[in-house]
């Protein structure tokens, strides 16, 4: 497995719990982190048979969620409230940790994959490592995607910029029950702020690259303005990028080879939730082995792709004609509370 963040991890417990023989090698030393807001949704616990209560008592930050405030950045929000949790917010340097550590499998850590050969029917990875399957869990930029794929990758990705960083309660605004999402004004990305404890994330993801930094610095300036994050202008950011599920056609699997996770370009078009997929498609994989009995080639693991590919469709296209037209129309949608409920945050946040 190359990558221990949830795709690789949740994909090495199941192969470990089925008697598999699992190394994970992981370029970073865990606990690591990794740049995301860390929103996880209650399928993922259930997809990950954990239950949030059997977390929490490990004595790991979750925040749960029963409300999401929604506007278009610097106009009027809208509260949307449940009276139960609909979704947790955890930190992503203790969750990958605790998920890596409960798969049991053995890692090998600070180890980057360097190279990829096959020699008849056995991968050597690093020149030594050697395995009749390799699953490629490495992430957006992952090595064994890259193989796969080769260089040329015209698939354009979403660009994200987050901070996560401890705050005093008097010095932060931001309910930790309700996490609040500010979208950009052309709808091609959204900011939020998720407090987590006594941490605050912060952070914009836009599938429109240009101009990014203005977007950001005015997103900064909007925080510190209105008080939610006083030194947003003063704390580390960091950036990353992700491809949106449905968004081109990447190879998923090839001769004792599977992609997982952001590795195959997972995240959810309309909320870029990817931790979800990406625990999907680890168990999806593993699952396919398994049933599969160790048969490893190509048309051996067709199931997992055919799967992964009915699931996540490509994503219908707006006619370019039409694009200023329905984003005035979705504008004025988000100042209504009824489309905000069932449709942004019910149907396109929470997929319930
Ligand atoms: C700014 C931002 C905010 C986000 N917020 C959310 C959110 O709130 N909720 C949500 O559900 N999703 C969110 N996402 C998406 C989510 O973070 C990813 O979809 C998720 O982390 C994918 O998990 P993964 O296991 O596939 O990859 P990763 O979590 O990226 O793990 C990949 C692992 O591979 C390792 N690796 C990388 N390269 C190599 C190499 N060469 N050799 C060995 N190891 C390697 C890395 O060290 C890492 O541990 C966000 C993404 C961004 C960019």
């Amino acid at each position: 497995m190359v990558g221990g963040g949830p795709a690789g991890s949740t994909c090495a417990r199941v192969l470990q719990n089925a008697g598999w023989n699992v190394l994970v090698i992981d370029r970073a030393r865990f606990p690591r982190d990794k740049v995301c807001a860390g929103w996880v949704t209650p399928g993922v616990f259930r997809l990950l048979d954990l239950d949030p209560d059997e977390y929490r008592a490990t004595g790991l930050t979750i925040q749960p969620i029963t409300g999401f405030r929604t506007s278009i950045l610097g106009s009027p929000s809208i509260e949307t409230r449940y009276f139960r949790p609909v979704s947790y917010a955890i930190r992503r340097c203790e969750f990958d940790n605790f998920l890596l550590v409960r798969s049991k499998a053995r890692v090998l850590e600070e180890t980057p994959l360097a190279s990829l050969e096959r020699r008849g029917d056995t991968w050597i990875a690093n020149h030594h490592i050697e395995a009749r399957i390799v699953i490629g869990a490495g992430g957006h930029f992952c090595p064994v995607a890259r193989q796969m794929r080769g260089e040329h990758d015209l698939v354009q990705a979403v660009v994200a910029r987050e901070a996560e960083f401890r705050v005093e309660d008097d010095e932060c605004e931001v309910d930790g029950e309700v996490p609040e999402l500010f979208f950009c004004r052309d709808l091609e990305g959204y900011a939020w702020c998720v407090r987590k404890g006594g941490h605050l994330n912060i952070g914009i993801g836009r599938r429109d690259k240009s101009h990014f930094n203005d977007h950001v610095e005015n997103f900064i300036r909007f925080l510190e303005r209105t008080r939610r994050a006083r030194r947003a202008s003063l704390v580390r950011w960091h950036g990353h990028a992700y491809l949106a599920s449905g968004t081109g056609p990447r190879p998923l699997t090839g001769d004792g080879l599977m992609v997982v996770g952001d590795a195959a370009g997972l995240a959810y078009p309309e909320s870029g939730e990817g931790i979800r997929p990406a625990v999907e498609s680890g168990r999806l994989a593993a699952e396919t082995l398994v049933a599969g009995g160790g048969r490893i080639g190509r048309d051996d693991l067709q199931p997992y792709e055919a799967e992964l590919r009915r699931r996540y469709p490509p994503a219908p296209r707006t006619p370019a004609a039409l694009t200023g037209a329905v984003k005035a129309l979705g504008r004025g949608l988000m100042r209504s509370p009824a489309f905000t409920r069932h449709v942004l945050i019910d149907r396109w946040f929470l997929r319930a």
